[in-house]
């Protein structure tokens, strides 16, 4: 049974107190909410604070990036997973196609980071999902298929089991444009194959996959009636906490 995890990626918004303010305030909404995962991703400013607000709560803490370089090192600007997991971080976000789009990451750039996440202790969660220009051209799956071997490739099983995957279309992304249910379910059943060709049918069923783009509280239910989805990846509705507490108390 694979546990759902509901996850609000905080992108660069909210100064240190508003994001302090958020958090508490979902944590008292989601209170009692045990049977689900619920993550939140500030920024690195407001990381460390935020975990010490939810510390006590069943809200978990995620940054949205991290450094492909372990430890620490001369790699001016950048955070390592070990100081992210020091600061109060379980979870990081890696290869969100906005870094992908905008700051030139690789597959390989995401499997670096992915690997010092894990070398760190943390639960990576690995973004994948085609350009509307990939589906339009009918190559969305190859081009999800390629994220995920590239993304996860030299993982072993142990650690494929300990990641959470994220399919995020990029054309659904603050777009208000939702992947249908079907859709949505097409492609994780798709992204499950390839992780069991890559390390097995167990860890393929049992590795959490999460939808994200334009996730809200009306559609967040339908998303999760589908069997190969097992929560979502929130941006715009995570921002104000009772919206995003809303989505993660889909179905009670
Ligand atoms: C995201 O940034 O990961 C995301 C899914 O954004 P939104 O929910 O706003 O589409």
């Amino acid at each position: 049974m694979r546990r759902p995890v509901i996850a609000g990626n905080w992108k660069m918004f909210k100064t240190v107190d508003e994001a302090v303010e958020t958090v508490a305030s979902l944590a008292t909404l989601v209170d009692g909410v045990s049977d689900r995962e619920v993550i939140v991703a500030p920024t690195f400013v407001g990381l460390a604070a935020v975990a010490r607000a939810a510390r006590g709560t069943n809200v978990s803490i995620a940054a949205q990036d991290c450094a492909p370089e372990p430890g620490q090192g001369a790699f001016t600007g950048e955070v390592s997973a070990e100081m992210l997991a020091d600061a109060g971080a379980t979870h990081v976000i890696v290869g969100h196609s906005e870094r992908r789009q905008f700051f030139g990451e690789t597959d390989d750039t995401v499997n670096a980071k992915a690997k010092a996440a894990l070398g760190a202790g943390l639960t990576p969660i690995v973004c994948v999902g085609e350009q509307l220009s990939d589906r339009d051209a009918g190559r969305a799956e190859v081009v999800v298929e390629g994220q995920i071997c590239g993304s996860l490739s030299g993982l072993t099983a142990e650690e494929v089991v300990r990641t959470i995957v994220a399919y995020e279309p990029v054309w659904a992304i603050g777009t208000g444009r939702s992947a249908t249910p079907e859709i949505a379910q097409q492609m994780h059943r798709l992204i499950r194959e390839t992780i069991a060709k890559l390390v097995g049918a167990d860890v393929s069923e049992a590795i959490r996959i999460l939808y994200g783009g334009s996730v809200k509280a009306e559609n967040i239910s339908a998303l999760m009636k589908e069997p190969d989805i097992d929560g979502g990846l929130v941006g715009g509705a995570s921002l104000d906490a009772e919206s995003f507490a809303r989505i993660v108390r889909y179905g009670y």
